[in-house]
């Protein structure tokens, strides 16, 4: 028998143009790129595979977040199932928006992050893995935090500023908003895990019926009310935030004193504690050396949750002047039949948590109203530019997606030529083709 002798396979297909000659080998158009690694790049040749580290330097992205709608509509315009079929009634403005945006996030000029806003509310609908892989193919694996987390690490900031009596200044990183830095030049490739939790979609169903009917009877109310207070209902909404962290707490912490003393059967209300838990466990903590006495550190975050300090958590007020200027509009007589769904609560949430970390944001018609108003404009300030379906606003955002390539440098689009090379930046609307 001949054996030959193995060796490790080298695999060429990993290598990409652009191809420049070997400054090792002097073979001509052998040298490619290998990976692209944020801030530098390896060309590798397939002749003789000499490897060579390369600098790129900083990138400055737009952070541009698009409601759940607008992947949806996408979707719908990309899917070749649909072509003939399905009509979104837009005349192709979702395939151009998701052609001009693919084109600005592959010249490194864009990133639209995906959130578990757009995973919940896309986790219901049956075709969720096409608009998964819609809002995946944007954002690269970047994609913004849980607001719920966001929301209790701004409020457990403005505690331990309002314990040293200092001033609480807003953390405006990148990092405590997303998962991973969007201000890097990103690989060809990305590696994606699928995970869905059984029984998740209807459980997320039922949630969403009961808190619909349970918004119906807040917005009767509101609107039946003679004596309606914009500012009382601001300070209601302000104040249901923290009311409602404290009674989560209160009922978690009885609901396990109830199981650790036999009294009550253990159940999954006892194995997953609510976040509010954590929130007020980490505020105790912080104040037990100081106050031995548990009612003690209970009256101090009382304190606290009235104080400027938390007043000025501007997730809570964003998401409370959204509300009050809501019940606001339905006080002045908006028809039951126009009363918001439960999906409200996850547009509140994307506009107080993530738009002061965004250049833009694609939203409701109803939503980017709001962000006129008096009130939220002047608290909405220095965030991001809304734009939504509303007339004019269309047009706006697609000027303003052309005017970020406009307004790049040569020296920037000459380097994505050399790293991705020339047809990199086409978009890749054959996305849905396999999906
Ligand atoms: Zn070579």
């Amino acid at each position: 028998m001949n054996l030959r002798p193995t060796r490790t396979p080298k695999v060429k297909e990993f290598v990409h143009a652009p191809f420049w000659a070997c400054p090792d080998c002097s073979t001509e158009g052998t040298f490619g790129v290998l990976m692209i690694c944020d801030r530098h790049y390896v060309r590798r040749c397939i002749h003789c595979w000499f490897d060579q580290r390369l600098a790129l330097p900083p990138v400055k992205k737009r952070i541009i977040y698009l409601d759940q709608f607008v992947f949806s509509n996408m979707m719908k315009e990309l899917d070749p199932a649909n072509v003939g079929v399905v009509n979104t009634g837009s005349d192709g403005f979702y395939l151009t928006l998701f052609k001009t945006l693919d084109r600005l996030s592959k010249l490194q000029l864009i990133v639209c992050p995906d959130s578990p806003l757009h995973d919940h509310e896309s986790v219901v609908d049956t075709r969720y893995e096409k608009i998964r892989a819609v809002f995946r193919q944007l954002s690269h694996d970047v994609s913004f935090r849980d607001p719920r987390t966001m929301l209790h690490a701004q409020i457990m900031r403005a505690f331990d500023c309002w314990m040293g009596g200092e001033p609480c200044l807003a953390d405006s990183s990148w990092d405590f908003a997303l998962t991973r830095n969007p201000h890097v030049w990103r690989d060809r490739y990305r590696i994606e895990l699928n995970c869905i939790l059984p029984g998740f979609a209807a459980a997320l169903r039922t949630k969403n019926i009961v808190v619909t009917q349970r918004l119906r009877e807040v917005c009767k109310e509101w609107r039946e009310d003679p004596t309606f207070s914009f500012r009382e209902t601001f300070e209601n909404e302000l104040a249901g935030h923290w009311r409602q962290i404290l009674e989560q707490f209160a009922r978690y912490t009885a609901r396990f004193a109830a199981v650790h003393l036999g009294y009550a059967p253990f159940d999954d209300e006892v194995c997953f504690p609510p976040a509010a838990l954590v929130l007020v466990t980490r505020m105790m903590t912080k104040l037990a050396p100081t106050f031995p006495n548990m009612d003690e550190r209970i009256a101090r975050i009382r304190e606290f949750f009235i104080s400027e300090h938390f007043r000025a958590v501007s997730g809570v007020r964003i998401s409370a002047l959204l509300w009050a200027t809501i019940a606001r509009d339905i006080n002045a007589g908006r028809k039951s039949d126009r009363f918001p769904k439960a999906s409200m609560y996850n547009d509140i949430d994307a506009v107080a948590q993530y738009s002061p970390f965004c250049d833009a944001m694609f939203v409701d018609k109803e939503i980017s109203h709001f962000t006129r108003q008096r009130e939220l404009q002047q608290e909405l300030a220095g965030t991001a530019l809304f734009f939504s379906l509303r007339k004019n606003e269309k047009a706006d955002f697609i000027e303003y997606l052309r005017c970020i390539e406009a307004d790049a440098p040569s020296e920037h689009i000459q380097m994505v030529e050399e790293v991705y090379g020339r047809d990199w930046p086409t978009p890749f609307v054959d996305l849905l083709a396999d999906v």
